[in-house]
């Protein structure tokens, strides 16, 4: 009968040696060098099958990819740099080894693309459903980390990319915006930054929290993916709607200086995206304008349950 070693020793096998490894895979704890920074950033997040995702909606490679893509977006929210990552899996003893390695060959090209060295991780059979858990480490760049409590009244509400519909595709496919955020982070002052995984409007509502203060968006100024007026067609809610309330769109939302953000529309990086679609504002809550000069409150608690995506 095969067993979590047959699984790890394969996995071990396909990983390959990188510099901020000293110890990998084999013994009980990874070793990293960890000289270049005094600080250390951790992140974690866990897919559980029937929640998050079910096993005929995606391939096992995709969700591999996607466990880990998740949480090198939230190294991107905090401008960091992933370095490296450990994967705790929970198999079905029903074709857990096979299932396995297809979450594993799904997650080792996205973690070669930026950089981060799987450095363990644990393996697990029972008779329940498949449960993944990644954990990642990263280091914060330039200035440091950049927080949600940043803020400030009169600050651009900035955002990467187009919104909405990731339910179609895109949940499964993106790109965390790793060198987008460290491409911001050094061509201006972030002031605030946050990843969208809860919807513009819940997600945006958190910066709002934690840096005490409000704003208001443009509507014909946020950017509407394609998918989500695909979704419109068939579902009836507007993109709009489906903009500002869907879940998982991993674009980036950031706040800064007006100046700033005029310098930085003038002279973006190279592969960024900026869309300017709001201001932050003293007075707290979350509003929307739209372009016949209707104003639309998305009242805190309102949204908040209203605007639960999925
Ligand atoms: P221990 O019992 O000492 O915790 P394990 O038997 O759990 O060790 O793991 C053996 C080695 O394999 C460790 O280096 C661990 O990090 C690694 N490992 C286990 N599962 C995985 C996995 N799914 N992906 C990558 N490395 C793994
Ligand atoms: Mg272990």
């Amino acid at each position: 009968m095969l067993h979590e070693f047959d699984l790890i020793s394969q996995i071990r096998r396909q990983t390959r040696p990188s510099p901020r490894l000293t110890v990998g895979i084999g013994d009980d704890a990874a070793v990293l060098d960890w000289s270049s920074r005094p600080d250390c950033m951790v992140t974690v997040d866990m897919l559980m099958e029937g929640v998050d995702f079910t096993l005929d909606m995606a391939t096992p490679e995709r969700i591999g990819r996607k466990a880990l893509a998740v949480n090198l977006s939230d190294i991107a929210a905090m401008a960091g740099r992933p370095v490296a990552c450990v994967v705790a899996l929970a198999l079905p003893q029903s074709g857990g080894l096979e299932l396995g390695q297809r979450l594993t060959n799904g997650l080792l090209p996205l973690a070669e693309e930026f950089g981060v060295a799987l450095a363990g991780g644990d393996t697990n059979t029972w008779q329940g459903p498949l449960v993944l858990s990644i954990t990642v480490l990263g280091e914060p760049t330039g200035r440091g980390p950049v927080l949600r409590s940043g803020a400030r009244p009169g600050d651009w509400i900035c955002v990467t990319g187009p919104l909405g519909g990731s339910l179609l595709g895109h949940h499964l496919d993106f790109t965390p915006r790793v060198r987008e955020a460290q491409a911001l982070h050094a061509a201006t002052t972030l002031h605030s930054l946050i990843d969208l995984s809860d919807g513009l409007a819940a997600d945006l509502g958190h910066i709002l929290e934690e840096s005490h203060v409000g704003a208001v968006l443009r509507a014909e100024s946020i950017p509407i993916s394609p998918a989500a007026h695909e979704m419109s067609r068939t579902d009836g809610r507007s993109p709009l709607l489906h903009a500002l309330a869907d879940g998982e769109d991993f674009e980036l939302i950031f706040t800064l200086a007006p100046k700033d953000g005029q310098k930085l529309l003038a002279d973006l990086p190279a592969g960024v995206a900026v869309y300017h679609i709001g201001e932050i504002t003293r007075e707290p809550g979350l509003g929307l304008c739209h372009a016949d000069g209707r104003h639309e409150s998305l009242a805190p608690l309102g949204w908040k349950h209203q605007f639960t995506s999925r």
